[in-house]
């Protein structure tokens, strides 16, 4: 058994889409980053890498390669899930947390969850999702970017 943790953070844009857990969320601005900036699905690929002691998402899949400008991240936790397969392993669980104030994600909890485990050819009961808000405090509470954590379990042959 191994366990890796995630965290990432991105700024919040005018102009952009929101895209959670690959999933677009209504609100008046979005994420800023080279690929789509799907701050979740960032965090969940470093937890997976962390786990197999594969180095990390910039390593493997550098922000200033213009092969990932405006990437959609979900592709790359298709090739980190194949990746993490040829090497033996399977995941076991992973449990995700999202820090914003706005806007709800709660609405849009289960879509995220079957996206991911759909991509990750896994059960959605294998994929939790908390969100909280930072009752106001730091970047977050003053609502410059999104923070999210992800922890995994992942089981090799
Ligand atoms: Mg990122």
């Amino acid at each position: 058994m191994r366990i890796g943790m995630g965290y990432d953070v991105h700024a919040f844009s005018d102009g952009r889409p929101l895209i959670l857990g690959g999933v677009e969320i209504p609100h008046s601005r979005g994420l800023l980053g080279h690929s789509d900036a799907d701050v979740l699905v960032h965090a969940l690929m470093d937890a997976i890498l962390g786990a197999m002691r594969a180095e990390d998402i910039g390593a493997h899949f550098p922000d200033t390669d213009p092969m990932y400008e405006g990437a959609s991240s979900v592709l790359l936790l298709e090739s980190v899930a194949g990746l993490m397969r040829d090497q033996g392993f399977r995941l076991v669980d992973a449990d995700l947390v999202l820090a914003l104030e706005r806007p709800k994600v709660s609405l849009h909890r289960d879509a995220i969850r079957q996206e991911i485990a759909t991509r990750m050819s896994v059960s959605v009961d294998q994929v939790g999702l908390k969100a909280t808000t930072t009752e106001g405090l730091g970047f977050v509470g003053r609502e410059e970017g999104v923070a999210a954590w992800a922890v995994v379990l992942l089981e090799q042959d």
